[in-house]
């Protein structure tokens, strides 16, 4: 099990690492230790999973994978990563409503901090669940169902891992669903709207040095037409493309309207490439879209803060839902997302300018990437903070769970 996480800006604190092979071996083990934390695939940016104590993977557990065909539900081991659920969903004829960019994430980790895709219409990952069981502090399996545990089940899926070891997910399916992806380049800003909304899922990629968008993916459904010439005031690209200019696109999912498979298009990359360890940081803004016009109009003064730092920015919409802790709570939401260069120094006093300019917007952060907000700050625009925060006392009154970057957002 790897000491760091994805991007290596993390070295974990953890004085033991474990890898349970049975769900009964994790109880004696959560039951057995005065600190200890879930650790997904290690691709957050930030200390929130990162625990004094105990380290435990869910990876040597069995991966199981159920569909229930009348339910239309899948029950997934929650170690288990995006990538390989969606790879036997397809084969089964089934599909998740959507994918995050990368399909190497895991499930419990994903859920845990409200990852998220693309698409007007698409709630965030932790949206597609319908049930979830975990080992709580005190060793005991507990399950929790959307259907009979309503408001208290809405507090536990995104969780920021502190309510338990998430063992098991159970997630909403679709039936499988082709995608053709196109990419169009140089969007004029007036239009970033009318782009987003356009297909199933749209992400838009800036570097902050153009007044216009520089790639418009837009992942839409096979059947829906082809964007026409000029769509926008764009060009169509008519070679693959990465979303950081110049790099190789072999390892993005298939464009230039290919048509394939639901899961081989929702995210930017490939199952098969293998991103051994990241040499960038990212952060990421969730504001309501209807203010995403001002939002991205605010940066514009930090724009030549923005770009020397940055590697690509990429804009994207998440649907409102009810999760206490989503940062898409009761707001359909602008995601503005940064990949910065990998040198902290150098980025966190341009992520204090852009949470500046933001401010006025009410921002919510990604959970799992690289913020400076206040805590006060980023509570103001939860409206169930402190239901969440009481869930947390009542769940794990020891603070087995607990993390430093957890207790800075809710202090005991
Ligand atoms: C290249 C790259 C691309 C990304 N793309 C996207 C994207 O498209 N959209 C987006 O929103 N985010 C994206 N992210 C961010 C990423 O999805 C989140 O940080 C996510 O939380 C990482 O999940 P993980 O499995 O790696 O978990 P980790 O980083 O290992 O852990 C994250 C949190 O989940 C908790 N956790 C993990 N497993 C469990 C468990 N079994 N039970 C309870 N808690 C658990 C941990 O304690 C921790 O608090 C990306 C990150 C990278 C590096």
């Amino acid at each position: 099990m790897p000491r760091q996480n994805w991007a290596g800006n993390v070295r974990y604190a953890a004085r033991r690492f474990h890898r349970p092979t049975a769900v009964d071996e994790l109880r004696r083990l959560v039951a057995d230790s005065e600190r200890i934390r879930a650790v997904g695939s290690g691709h957050s940016f930030n200390r929130l999973g990162d625990s004094r104590g105990d380290l435990v993977t869910l990876a040597g557990l069995p991966p199981e994978i159920t569909i229930d065909r009348d339910r239309r539900t899948v029950t997934v081991a929650a170690g288990l990563r995006y990538g390989d659920v969606a790879t036997r969903l397809h084969a089964e004829g089934y599909a998740l409503a959507n994918l995050a960019s990368l399909p190497h994430i895991s499930v419990a980790g994903a859920i845990a901090t409200g990852t998220h895709g693309s698409g007007v219409a698409n709630g965030n990952l932790a949206t597609a669940v319908a049930a979830l069981e975990l080992v709580t502090a005190d060793g005991e399996l507990l399950r929790v169902d959307r259907d009979t545990d309503g408001d208290t089940f809405a507090g536990m899926v995104v969780s920021l891992g502190a309510l338990g070891v998430v063992t098991r997910v159970t997630l909403d399916l679709l039936p499988a669903f082709d995608v053709r992806q196109y990419v169009q380049l140089d969007l004029p800003r007036a239009q970033v709207d009318a782009a987003l909304g356009s297909a199933y899922s749209v992400s838009l990629f800036t570097d902050w040095r153009s007044p216009r968008i520089g790639q418009v993916w837009r992942k839409q459904r096979a059947e829906q037409p082809a964007p026409p010439p000029g769509w926008l005031g764009t060009t169509a690209a008519d070679t693959p493309r990465h979303p950081v200019p110049g790099m190789p696109a072999e390892n993005c999912t298939a464009q230039l309207g290919a048509s394939g498979p639901w899961h081989e298009r929702l995210p930017h990359f490939r199952l098969g490439f293998t991103p051994s360890s990241g040499d960038e940081l990212q952060s990421e803004y969730h504001v309501p879209r209807a203010v995403a016009a001002e939002a991205l109009a605010a940066l514009d003064p930090v724009a030549h803060l923005i770009a020397p730092v940055l590697q690509i920015c990429e804009l994207r919409t998440v649907a409102a839902d009810q999760l206490w802790l989503s940062p898409n709570h009761g707001r359909d939401s602008l995601a503005i997302h940064f990949t910065w260069i990998d040198d902290a120094d150098a980025v966190l006093p341009v992520l204090a300018a852009v949470e500046e300019r933001l401010a006025p917007f009410g921002p919510r952060p990604h959970w799992g990437k690289v913020f400076g907000m206040a805590p006060a700050e980023v509570a103001a625009t939860y409206p169930r903070h402190a239901d969440f925060a009481a869930l947390l006392t009542r769940l794990d009154p020891t603070g087995t769970f607990r993390t430093d970057l957890l207790d800075h957002h809710f202090p005991r």
